[in-house]
């Protein structure tokens, strides 16, 4: 299981290493990192990353499943999209998670579950793929998160510009737990409870993929 918690602490202050172009997937030329997104206040997308990759971390080996993390701390740079996806292939990831928080207008609210638009690996990843998603989304709706009220469809949206996604082999979903935008995902997102709970809830459904 691999899990990548989006963004990194010092992205910001490297802008010439996080926008650096690198192969996106498709043709396309994306940048490295990006510096991720905020509260209203200054809490950050990528410590809210940090936080619940490692709960979650802590949940999936609390029931004996070997755990790579695509970064090691919340006080460095990177590592780029295309180098977390190699992370993750070369684990040979039965499941892949990259956490993210939204910066999206304050209205929009829920979760939301990405997957690659034109999958990168075969039909039977993309399968895989796809029932990740659902497992996650299952999951974050029992765990009371609603899905978006704007972006994708019943928690479920597919993108064909991520490089996390797109240079993927493996079956990953990455997912948009909130808006840090939004005042009451925002509150939850900052908290060591709401972001437990996150945790929990995507430690249900990567155990009921597992389960098959
Ligand atoms: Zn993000």
């Amino acid at each position: 299981m691999a899990i990548d918690p989006g963004h990194n602490g010092a992205n910001g202050d490297h802008p010439e290493i996080i926008n650096q172009l690198i192969d996106g997937g498709y043709g396309q030329r994306n940048a490295c990192n990006t510096t991720g997104t905020e509260t209203d206040d200054g809490y950050t997308e990528h410590e809210f990353t940090w936080h619940v990759a490692n709960y979650l971390k802590a949940l999936l080996q609390a029931e004996g499943i070997k755990v790579v993390m695509t970064r090691s701390n919340d006080t460095s740079v990177g590592p780029c999209t295309d180098k977390r996806a190699g992370i993750e292939n070369s684990a040979d990831a039965d499941a892949v998670v990259s956490i993210h928080g939204d910066g999206a207008p304050p209205e929009v609210q829920g979760f939301y579950v990405l997957t690659a638009t034109r999958p990168p690996a075969g039909a039977t990843i993309a399968a895989a793929s796809l029932r990740l998603a659902a497992c996650i989304a299952k999951a974050a709706e029992d765990g009371g998160f609603p899905p978006s009220n704007t972006l994708g469809s019943g928690g479920l949206w597919k993108r064909d510009d991520l490089t996390g996604l797109n240079r993927s082999d493996r079956p990953k979903i990455l997912i948009e737990c909130g808006n840090m935008r939004n005042a009451t995902e925002a509150a939850l997102m900052k908290s060591t409870s709401g972001q437990r709970r996150y945790a929990a809830a995507l430690a249900e459904g990567v155990f009921a993929f597992l389960r098959g």
